[in-house]
């Protein structure tokens, strides 16, 4: 065994900063992953622990598929390293050509990025540059929506919406606005599939309109479903009637896919699966499934078209060394065609049955308030223990390890999107070990 796959805690744990970790106790007792394979992780301790929430939300095919390896492998072999500024390599052309294919068929060009928050940075900077480009200068507002997760870049930042994510880091962009959450417990709680009641919040973008002037917005973003803000679905209707909003008023409508893209709702994209199409997607995350950074922004003919006349030159500034990197194109490819060959992205559809009968069996469970669930994804929301807000979501999460499923605690709310190869009998169990960890 490698040193580098060697199955002993590190001796210190000092030097490395921790991303949204409280750094200083981690080490008191520190989770530390060794290897990986399907739908476990092994950790330092020697435990199997079933992944129920896909690493990150991203390793939609599961752990350690050798035709990804053998890919990159070939590839750093090949041609290591070529950027495509003003120049290329052939095999970010094929790529390209092969992912349209599974968005929206207006949806024909993509730009590479590394992440989705610098998927989400770039989608935000083509709608400012397309309203600039057919003369609309003064749209420079981008709206957000409560609760929303944009990544951590700046312009992310600006349009998300979970407070405690933006508090440490000053104003953000100037002029950002929030559409209200459609999160609404009372109504809609334990709901099989997407909300019967809400689709008229999408009309608090026609109060935005109203106080800022459509001639200020340039862009609304969502996520189709709020991921990291606790899985929120959208009230059937709802996008629909955002996407007839922004229609109206010349606004840009952008789906943050980052989540949803990939398999994650039973199809290749939330767009495709809600048949609401916008005309940015932002995507990244199960795109490689994981292996590489990697992240695509899909843009529709109508925006790219408005890009050509722009003044002889550079069509749009930005980009990254490693926009197209060939090493991330490769795990791409080979990526999707773990997805095609094995029908993934009809997963959620297939599973729905299972997913939704699992899911919302807990309704009964001692203190759940809420079931959210859509096939792939779900959140089981606890009313907050006596010691406050947290702890209780904190306390069932580590039962249900010590049971041998890792679940992820928001506060109070579990939420799972497991890989997409998960069995029927997979999913009954691991909802089966979050009941008895809640009872
Ligand atoms: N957008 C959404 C919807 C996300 O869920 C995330 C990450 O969870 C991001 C953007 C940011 O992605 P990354 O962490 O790859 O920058």
């Amino acid at each position: 065994m490698s040193e580098a796959t060697h199955n002993l805690l590190p001796e210190g744990l000092d030097n490395f900063w921790m991303p949204f970790t409280p750094n200083r106790t981690f080490a008191e007792k520190p989770r530390l992953m060794v290897s990986a394979r399907g739908m476990y992780y092994t950790d330092a301790e020697g435990n199997e622990v079933l992944d129920a929430s896909a690493g990150l939300w991203c390793v939609n095919a599961g752990h350690y598929r050798p035709e990804i390896n053998a890919a990159i492998a070939a590839q750093l072999e090949e041609l290591d390293f070529a950027h495509n500024f003003n120049a290329a390599h052939p095999l970010v052309f094929e790529y390209a050509s092969r992912l349209v294919k599974h968005f929206p068929d207006n949806i024909n060009r993509v730009f590479f990025t590394n992440s989705g928050s610098e998927s989400v940075d770039t989608a935000l900077k083509i709608a400012l540059a397309y309203q600039q480009l057919r003369g609309e200068g003064s749209r420079t507002r981008l709206v957000g929506r409560e609760g929303g997760y944009h990544g951590m870049g700046f312009g992310g930042l600006a349009v998300g919406g979970i407070g405690r994510n933006r508090r440490q880091f000053g104003p953000l962009l100037p002029g950002a606005a929030h559409l209200s959450s459609v999160l609404d417990i009372e109504r809609n709680a334990f709901s099989r599939g997407l909300p019967p009641h809400g689709a008229e919040r999408a009309d608090d973008l026609e109060r935005l309109v109203a106080i800022h002037g459509a001639d200020t917005i340039a862009a609304v973003i969502v996520e189709p479903i709020t991921g990291a803000g606790g899985v929120v679905l959208p009230p059937q209707g709802y996008l629909e009637r955002l996407r007839e909003i922004c229609d109206q008023y010349g606004i840009l409508l952008i789906f943050d896919e980052v989540i949803t893209g990939f398999g994650r709702v039973g199809d290749s994209c939330a767009a495709n699966r809600f048949g609401v199409t916008p005309d940015i997607i932002t995507t990244a995350k199960g795109i490689s499934n994981a292996t590489v950074p990697l992240g695509g922004v899909f843009v529709s003919d109508a925006v790219y078209d408005v890009f050509q006349s722009a003044p002889a030159g550079v069509e749009l500034f930005h980009g990254y060394t490693y926009s197209g990197h060939p090493v991330a194109c490769a795990a791409g490819m080979a990526t999707l065609s773990i997805y095609e060959n094995e029908n993934l992205f009809q997963r959620g559809r297939d599973a729905e049955g299972a997913w939704l009968d699992a899911a919302l069996s807990l309704r009964d469970a001692d203190g759940v308030v809420d079931v959210r669930c859509h096939p792939l994804i779900a959140a089981v929301e606890l009313a907050p223990g006596p010691e406050g807000p947290g702890t209780r979501g904190a306390e069932v999460a580590q039962r249900c390890y010590h049971r041998g499923v890792w679940f992820r605690n928001i506060g109070d709310i579990l939420v799972t999107s497991p890989p997409l190869i998960i069995t029927d009998e997979q999913i009954r169990q691991m909802f089966g070990v979050l009941g008895e960890a809640i009872g």
